[in-house]
């Protein structure tokens, strides 16, 4: 009986869970991967699942989809929309919500299985299908990893992976070379002394040298990174002293740093770093401020070779015009690790889920940014048709552009 994707959808959209908690979808994936007869490996890095299907001596293509949902209160207000809760890392209960469209991979990974199993004696090689846990951390691709996924499956020839965005519906964007940006998240403690809020001189202010941390690190991309090149220099939390009198012992600011290659990281790192210790320095601070890395991304660079046979897959399939480069993303994606460790090409890319016709009313609006909402947004909700027969077909044309 064929799958019902469909329902499959809606079914993981009203049931989303948090990052490496994904245990109903990984059984909801076993259970259709059982339907299909297809093997499968379940509790890899935690939560993931991955798939094999082989038909004959040939290569190895893996396809990944992701499993993972947000903290965010959904407000599509959709018949399905999700009021599902979760515990966050944090042990705060919240709400959760599909709103980076990863019950969308799901799907489309699935009925992608079907279509490929059906027609297994007109292509070669190996399919390895990768469910991913906990993309959002930025750690589900390295859990696998360190479980050991690339010992216990065929390693990969090349790695297809893709993710559904706010281009119109029938649009994929691809490009070769960096599709997406390196990110760092880094945790600052800036130490001072505390003290009495009225013998400021008795004291080393963390506020204000917070205060001058955060205005000296803008001007990193203003001054320093050449106007050419892209980077982004986020303080996206700030936090010290309690009460308007006492002047706090330290304040910790949390950075989201994004960039395109590994040699601009290593620069954009090096100079937060010396900016750091310098406004320390310049506030007269006894102790050196700590700086802790919470996560690391690397880039997502797609193989020139591989792109060009994707692009030319998907053109053939759905037109030359519905392929576009989208240009670099400052978002940032753990799909290439699989990748980096194998020493395997990779091709990454997006598809579009919106109306096309609000699309381009938004466009000729100027009102894209505002209208259209984006990944992660409470809004965020991708048509379901033709979303999965775009996203199935492209995973099916693609796989057999190295499999035939
Ligand atoms: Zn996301
Ligand atoms: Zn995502």
């Amino acid at each position: 009986m064929a799958l019902d994707l469909e329902a499959i959808y809606v079914d993981l959209h009203k049931h989303p869970e948090l990052s490496f908690q994904e245990t109903r979808t990984a059984g909801v994936i076993a259970e259709k991967l059982g339907e299909l007869g297809i093997p499968f490996e379940e509790g890899v890095g935690k939560t993931g699942v991955v798939a094999t299907v082989t038909s004959s001596e040939g290569p190895v293509v893996w396809l990944r989809a992701d499993m993972d949902a947000l903290p965010v209160p959904e407000q599509t207000g959709l018949p399905y929309a999700s009021t599902a809760r979760g515990t966050d890392p944090a042990g705060n209960d919240v709400p959760v919500m599909h709103a980076c469209g990863h019950d969308m991979h799901v799907t489309c990974l699935l009925g992608a299985l079907e279509r490929l199993v059906a027609t297994k004696d007109e292509w070669s090689g190996t399919i390895v299908a990768v469910f991913q846990p906990a993309e959002e951390h930025g750690a589900g691709s390295k859990a696998m990893i360190a479980d050991g996924v690339l010992e216990r499956h065929p390693r990969p020839d090349v790695v297809l992976g893709q993710h559904v965005t706010p281009l119109p519906a029938g649009v994929f964007g691809v490009r070769p070379g960096t599709q997406m940006a390196a990110s760092d998240g880094l945790t600052v403690t800036l130490l001072g002394r505390g003290g009495h809020g009225s013998r400021p001189h008795a004291t080393i202010d963390p506020v204000v040298m917070a205060a001058a941390t955060i205005m000296r690190l803008q001007t990193i991309v203003s001054r320093e990174v050449d106007p050419r090149d892209v980077a982004v220099v986020t303080v996206g939390s700030v936090h010290a002293g309690l009460k308007n009198n006492i002047i706090p012992a330290e304040a910790t600011l949390e950075l989201s740093l994004r960039y395109p290659d590994d040699e601009a990281r290593a620069r954009v790192l090096e100079k937060v770093e010396r900016i750091v210790r310098a406004e320390a320095q310049a506030s007269g601070a006894d102790d050196e401020p700590v700086i802790v890395t919470d996560h690391t991304l690397p880039p997502t660079i797609n193989d020139p070779a591989a792109t060009a046979r994707v692009v030319s897959a998907l053109a053939a399939r759905f037109g030359t015009d519905s392929v576009v480069d989208p240009g670099m993303f400052t978002g940032s994606e753990d799909v290439s690790w699989f990748a980096r460790e194998s020493g395997a090409p990779l091709v990454f890319w997006f598809w579009g889920g919106v109306d096309p016709a609000a699309f381009a009313a938004a466009q000729a609006a100027g009102t894209l940014e505002r209208d259209i909402p984006t990944n992660h947004s409470p809004l965020f909700a991708p048509l379901i048709h033709p979303t999965i027969e775009n996203g199935v077909e492209a995973l099916v044309v693609t796989a057999r552009e190295f499999l035939d």
